[in-house]
């Protein structure tokens, strides 16, 4: 498929031209007709496949091209977690837009607000903000949403993460009905589709896998070894190699508990974690971890997906993960 055929205009089609992008990507293709179609959209999708194009472009045409004049208040509002994301999404609706005029302006914490209410006062289409500083633009009467028709929450699971959940039910009620809301997340949780529910009326949903890549501070070894000999091969890098905070990763419960009990009968304090394990057990256990106790946390694939400790300096793939995925899924922990 190509961008032509998503129905897009000549101003935006030259404005990807310039940007490079010969095709659109998957979460491109299947967003751009709903959104284009006035309906609301649920989108799984992470950083990293395109999806701020596939939120902006078609809300971009449509306002870019309208004839009539516009107003001073914005007509979109853009929803995100952080200072640096909503930078990011000014920049591309600014490429994006290039060559219909479109005013954006971010709205965000740790500056001073008198620049962006200077900028909101001289008039626009976009605003992209996170939740706390748009709030208090909306108390302090700097910026008026009554004529929002686009309404996007992008990476709404990590918005919900870090508890943003009532402002972002707060600012959805300021936004006047009917309106188009997108709703784009990494993840889909419970709490993600609650939202969801609330904010929007008969949304679509489309997903698309996440890009296989690993994020560039990771180095990578492979060690070649008999399986025999991966025990002795194991403690001699726990012992030797700069290891602090490490995860190794088994195939099966069976295993982590026979490398467990191997580590500590050789004298590494390391604990187990997979899913023979209690919540108490496991919990437990991550807290000794955390608080530098033990040394080694020996975990299956399964349990892996809820561990979120900070400073694991190594992960070591004692047995390889069945998919690619799953790999990337552990180191990058
Ligand atoms: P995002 O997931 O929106 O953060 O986009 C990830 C990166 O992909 C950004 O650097 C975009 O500029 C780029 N990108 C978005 N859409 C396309 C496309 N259709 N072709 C090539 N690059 C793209």
């Amino acid at each position: 498929m190509r961008f032509t055929d998503l129905g897009l205009s000549e101003p935006i089609l030259h404005a990807l031209g310039d940007c490079g992008y010969d095709e659109p990507t998957p979460i491109q293709e299947k967003s751009i007709p709903i959104v284009a179609a006035g309906h609301d959209l649920i989108a799984s999708a992470q950083t990293g496949t395109g999806k701020t194009a596939a939120f902006t472009l078609a809300i971009i045409d449509d306002i870019g091209t309208r004839p009539s004049g516009k107003g001073d208040t914005p007509l979109v509002l853009i929803l995100t977690p952080t200072r640096e994301l909503a930078q990011q999404i000014d920049e591309n609706i600014r490429e994006y837009g290039k060559y219909v005029n479109t005013r954006s302006v971010v709205v965000v914490g740790g500056v001073s607000s008198a620049q962006q209410i200077n900028k909101i006062r001289q008039g626009v289409d976009f605003v992209v903000a996170t939740p706390g500083r748009l709030i208090d633009l909306v108390e302090q009467r700097e910026l008026d949403l009554r004529d929002v028709e686009f309404f996007i929450l992008d990476e709404a699971d990590r918005m919900l993460d870090m508890g943003f959940v009532h402002d972002v039910r707060r600012i959805s009620d300021w936004v006047p009905r009917p309106r188009q809301t997108l709703l784009f997340s990494a993840t889909m949780t419970s709490q993600v589709a609650s939202l969801a529910s609330t904010v929007q009326t008969n949304a679509q949903t489309v997903s698309v896998a996440p890009p296989a890549t690993v994020a560039d501070n990771i180095d990578q070894r492979v060690m070649y070894v008999d399986k025999a000999d991966k025990p002795e091969l194991l403690l001699d890098l726990l012992r030797h190699d700069d290891t602090e905070h490490t995860l190794v990763f088994t195939g099966t419960r069976v295993a982590a508990a026979m490398v467990t009990r191997h580590l500590e009968v050789n004298g590494v304090k390391a604990s187990a974690i997979h899913s023979d394990k209690s919540q108490s057990q496991r919990q437990r256990a991550l807290e000794a971890f955390t608080k530098g106790k033990i040394k080694v946390l020996v975990a299956t694939d399964i349990v892996a997906r809820g561990i979120d400790v900070d400073g694991i300096s190594h992960v070591i793939n004692y047995e390889l993960p069945d998919d690619a995925e799953n790999y990337i899924h552990r180191i990058g922990r």
